[in-house]
Protein backbone atom coordinates (compact mmCIF):
# COMPACT_ATOMS: atom_id res chain seq x y z
CA UNK A 1 0.00 0.00 0.00
CA UNK A 2 1.27 3.36 -0.85
CA UNK A 3 2.12 6.16 1.61
CA UNK A 4 -0.64 8.19 -0.25
CA UNK A 5 -3.59 5.80 -0.09
CA UNK A 6 -2.56 5.47 3.50
CA UNK A 7 -3.31 8.90 3.47
CA UNK A 8 -6.51 9.13 1.81
CA UNK A 9 -7.91 6.43 3.69
CA UNK A 10 -6.61 7.69 6.91
CA UNK A 11 -7.92 11.68 5.91
CA UNK A 12 -11.99 10.83 7.25
CA UNK A 13 -10.75 9.97 10.41
CA UNK A 14 -8.32 12.93 11.04
CA UNK A 15 -10.53 15.45 10.08
CA UNK A 16 -12.84 14.70 12.68
CA UNK A 17 -10.34 14.32 15.16
CA UNK A 18 -10.39 16.42 18.10
CA UNK A 19 -9.28 19.94 17.08
CA UNK A 20 -6.69 20.18 19.98
CA UNK A 21 -4.57 17.87 18.62
CA UNK A 22 -3.86 20.09 15.46
CA UNK A 23 -4.25 23.35 16.80
CA UNK A 24 -2.74 24.46 20.29
CA UNK A 25 -3.83 28.25 21.12
CA UNK A 26 -1.50 30.28 23.29
CA UNK A 27 -2.85 29.16 27.39
CA UNK A 28 0.46 31.03 29.08
CA UNK A 29 1.75 34.04 28.51
CA UNK A 30 5.15 35.15 29.77
CA UNK A 31 4.85 38.50 31.10
CA UNK A 32 7.95 40.22 33.23
CA UNK A 33 6.88 40.78 36.30
CA UNK A 34 8.99 44.18 36.35
CA UNK A 35 7.83 45.90 33.26
CA UNK A 36 5.27 44.16 31.62
CA UNK A 37 6.48 43.14 28.47
CA UNK A 38 5.54 39.93 26.81
CA UNK A 39 7.90 37.47 25.28
CA UNK A 40 7.10 36.81 21.75
CA UNK A 41 7.63 33.30 21.19
CA UNK A 42 4.94 32.88 18.35
CA UNK A 43 6.75 34.09 15.86
CA UNK A 44 10.60 34.01 16.82
CA UNK A 45 12.28 30.69 18.41
CA UNK A 46 12.81 31.36 22.01
CA UNK A 47 16.59 31.47 21.54
CA UNK A 48 15.85 35.07 19.82
CA UNK A 49 13.93 36.64 22.50
CA UNK A 50 11.42 39.12 21.10
CA UNK A 51 9.28 41.76 23.59
CA UNK A 52 6.23 43.02 23.31
CA UNK A 53 4.17 45.89 24.53
CA UNK A 54 0.58 44.95 25.69
CA UNK A 55 -0.65 47.37 22.84
CA UNK A 56 2.01 45.93 20.24
CA UNK A 57 1.13 41.99 20.90
CA UNK A 58 -2.63 43.14 20.32
CA UNK A 59 -2.02 44.83 17.31
CA UNK A 60 0.43 41.88 15.97
CA UNK A 61 -1.51 38.66 16.99
CA UNK A 62 -5.24 40.30 17.61
CA UNK A 63 -5.52 38.95 21.10
CA UNK A 64 -6.30 40.77 23.93
CA UNK A 65 -3.06 39.45 25.89
CA UNK A 66 -4.89 40.64 29.63
CA UNK A 67 -7.41 37.38 28.03
CA UNK A 68 -4.73 35.07 28.16
CA UNK A 69 -3.33 33.71 31.67
CA UNK A 70 0.42 34.94 32.42
CA UNK A 71 3.25 33.40 33.68
CA UNK A 72 5.92 35.49 35.06
CA UNK A 73 9.44 36.13 33.68
CA UNK A 74 12.15 38.60 33.64
CA UNK A 75 12.65 40.49 30.45
CA UNK A 76 16.54 40.69 29.36
CA UNK A 77 16.63 43.97 30.48
CA UNK A 78 15.08 43.72 33.98
CA UNK A 79 16.58 40.69 34.17
CA UNK A 80 20.34 42.29 34.17
CA UNK A 81 18.86 44.98 36.84
CA UNK A 82 18.06 42.16 39.41
CA UNK A 83 21.19 40.88 38.61
CA UNK A 84 23.00 43.65 39.56
CA UNK A 85 21.12 44.18 42.56
CA UNK A 86 21.65 40.86 43.95
CA UNK A 87 25.19 41.26 43.29
CA UNK A 88 25.48 44.55 44.88
CA UNK A 89 23.66 42.71 48.62
CA UNK A 90 26.20 40.13 48.64
CA UNK A 91 29.08 42.45 47.78
CA UNK A 92 27.74 44.59 50.97
CA UNK A 93 27.13 41.74 52.77
CA UNK A 94 30.24 40.71 52.17
CA UNK A 95 31.91 43.44 53.39
CA UNK A 96 29.98 44.29 56.41
CA UNK A 97 31.09 43.77 59.99
ZN1 LIG B 1 11.15 43.88 32.09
Amino acid sequence: MSLQKLFIQNTPEALSAPMRETFIAPTLLPVCCLCGLIRDDTRFPPALDCWLTQRTYLETHGVNPTEIAHTHTYCPECFRKVRETVQQYFREIGTSP
